[in-house]
């Protein structure tokens, strides 16, 4: 799990999905938890230096673990089946939590039957300052009703049921944002609100 969680950071960032030392990844194993280190870029990580945390999110093992630490333990609290956990700084993401005309209850259209599969309903959370310990509450109460969450000002964050779930929701709402974005103020056809439904009824949230 430590080579697929470093090969999943570093396949993010050559992506572009997040850059420099932005983002962190995190799984679920066993009581506790392995995340990544703070301070260190996703196509920079090291197997043996990944943060090991105890099942009360306390620091115990390899590197001390990114800052936004308290932010996935609180997600790993709200969602009991969540087994990774994956936070990005990505443009797309990022621009789209500024549009002034979003719906923070739910933030995109149905463009995609995969959107909906993958990422379900996206909701928006407010900005909190860098360091702010309201975040990771509001993370925590937003992710009893959603799997995939847009942080104002900040970038996404997904649970997933295995660490390729995460990844794949995060892909998908990165490049849904681009859709988005490349969109934004032009006449067009989304699937319909019973086609959603649909969907969201044959592909319920798994985790
Ligand atoms: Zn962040």
């Amino acid at each position: 799990m430590r080579d697929a969680l470093c090969q999943l950071g570093a396949s993010l960032h050559r992506r572009g999905y997040t850059h420099g030392a932005t983002g962190n990844i995190s799984i679920r194993q066993g009581d506790g938890f392995l995340m990544t280190p703070t301070g260190v870029r996703l196509d920079s990580l090291a197997p043996e230096r990944l943060s090991a945390l105890d099942p009360s999110g306390r620091h115990c093992g390899g590197d001390p673990p990114t800052k936004e630490a308290a932010l996935h333990l609180a997600m790993y609290a709200s969602r009991p089946k969540a087994k990774a956990i994956v936070h990005l700084h990505g443009s797309q993401s990022v621009a789209l939590s500024l549009l002034a005309d979003i719906d923070p209850e739910d933030v995109l259209p149905a463009y995609t039957a995969y959107f909906v599969m993958r990422v379900g309903r996206l909701r928006l959370l407010p900005y909190f300052a860098p360091g702010d310990l309201s975040l990771a509450k509001a993370v925590g109460e937003a992710s009893q009703h959603a799997y995939a969450l847009l942080l104002a000002h900040h970038g996404p964050v997904v649970a997933g049921s295995s660490l390729e779930a995460a990844a794949d929701t995060a892909e998908e709402l990165e490049q849904t944002a681009a859709i988005h974005l490349r969109l934004h103020g032009k006449a067009c056809r989304c699937l319909s609100a019973a086609q959603r439904e649909a969907l969201l009824t044959q592909f319920p949230q798994s985790v």
